[in-house]
């Protein structure tokens, strides 16, 4: 009979729910991991809770896990049974024409490289398929715990990314809208990559704190006010270089443009879970003619992004501790770290569930 895995699913929309269901099957070139921690993240939110990509039915959640390697395919080379690997959120198929392109994320059609809790099973399963083994996995350095490790799965690539899709240069103000752990982790990328000042937006007093911690010069309150006019002011009327957009609705790219330089660039990796359309205001877009940029993304994932990114923890230049303020342990716990995702307590900025260390 046919192996039984153990997983946390989507049942239907709004609803979640423990189910079993056959074991993933590993091709040649693929790997069977089992999870070694994991954690939610606000997209299976907006997943689950807003339909954001339409109905699931009984689909194994989550996309953050650092595991352990179960079984890999006769054409592996570089992994085997027993490694610990991060596990990027983002699995492309690298021999993809999108990938040829350099927007491997894109492989196999739009968004198409977030395979785990979207198109296939997640990583909330006593064991999951990883595609492209070679192309999607990376060592779990020693140094990095596997609690800290899974930030470096989606949150720390993916706001590093509104960092990059912005550009930002040495001396650059930039505001960061959004200071959930995404928002931090652009605060974070935008203060490796040099910028001066940086605005960050929010409105919870930890989070706020966090963000001073990875460089914020100042913290603006979006429940105190328009922030387009807390930005101008504490610009001196001139604006911002450059925003990174992680939080908000489909308003918050008008803010953006509104508040961004002529030549400024955006970057967003905020995940519009509702709405029809995205606002551009026309005139402060210079009727068009403005050279403000408008980027966005979804986070590039493969080995080689895992490895660079976690040489930034390794030497010490990324500390992800302060990101994680709600741990549990042990496989059963994902079902109260996902609920507690969405309830969004004040205090909340990650959950993390360490099933083995
Ligand atoms: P959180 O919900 O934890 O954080 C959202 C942040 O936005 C908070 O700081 C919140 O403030 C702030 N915010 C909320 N409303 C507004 C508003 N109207 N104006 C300004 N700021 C506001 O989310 P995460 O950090 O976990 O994720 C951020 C986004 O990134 C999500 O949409 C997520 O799905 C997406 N994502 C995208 C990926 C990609 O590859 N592109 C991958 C992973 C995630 P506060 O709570 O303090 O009030
Ligand atoms: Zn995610």
């Amino acid at each position: 009979m046919a192996k039984k895995i153990k997983g946390l699913a989507m049942r239907k929309i709004g609803e979640i729910g423990w189910i079993e269901k056959e074991a993933p099957k590993c091709g040649p070139l693929d790997a069977l991991v089992k999870p070694l921690a994991a954690a939610p993240c606000s997209s299976d939110i907006h997943t689950v809770w807003e339909g954001a990509i339409g109905e699931r039915t009984d689909m194994i959640l989550g996309h953050e896990a650092v595991g352990e390697v179960v079984e890999v395919g006769s054409m592996v080379k570089d992994f085997k049974p027993g490694d610990r690997v991060i596990v990027p959120a983002i699995t492309p198929d690298w021999m993809s024409r999108e990938a040829q392109a350099g927007f491997a994320t894109h492989s196999g059609g739009m968004l198409a490289g977030w395979k785990f809790s979207n198109f296939k099973d997640g990583v909330f399963g006593e064991l999951f398929h990883v595609n492209e083994a070679d192309g999607n996995l990376a060592i779990l350095p020693d140094s990095i715990p596997v609690a800290e490790a899974t930030m470096i799965t989606d949150m720390v690539p993916t706001g590093f990314h509104a960092a990059e899709l912005a550009d930002i240069k040495l001396g650059d103000t930039v505001c960061c809208i959004g200071i959930g752990p995404v928002g931090l982790m652009s605060v974070a990328g935008a203060n490796l990559m040099g910028a001066s000042h940086i605005l960050a937006v929010g409105s919870r007093p930890d989070c706020a704190n966090a963000a001073r911690g990875y460089g914020a010069t100042d913290i603006i309150n979006y429940k105190n006010g328009d922030i387009v006019e807390q930005v101008l002011e504490k610009t001196d009327g001139k604006g911002v270089d450059k925003v990174c957009i992680a939080g908000g609705d489909v308003h918050t790219m008008e803010q953006a443009v509104k508040m961004v330089k002529p030549g400024g660039k955006i970057g967003n990796v905020n995940y519009l879970g509702s709405g029809d359309y995205v606002f551009v205001p026309r005139v402060d877009w210079g009727c068009g003619m403005s050279h403000k940029f408008i980027h966005c993304g979804l986070m590039p994932g493969g080995r080689l992004r895992m490895e660079k990114l976690a040489s930034l923890v390794e030497t010490g230049k990324l500390n992800l501790s302060p990101m994680l303020t709600h741990r549990f342990k042990g496989f059963d716990k994902l079902e109260e770290a996902l609920l507690l995702m969405k309830e969004k307590p004040r205090d909340l900025i990650k959950p993390i569930v360490v099933i083995e260390e």
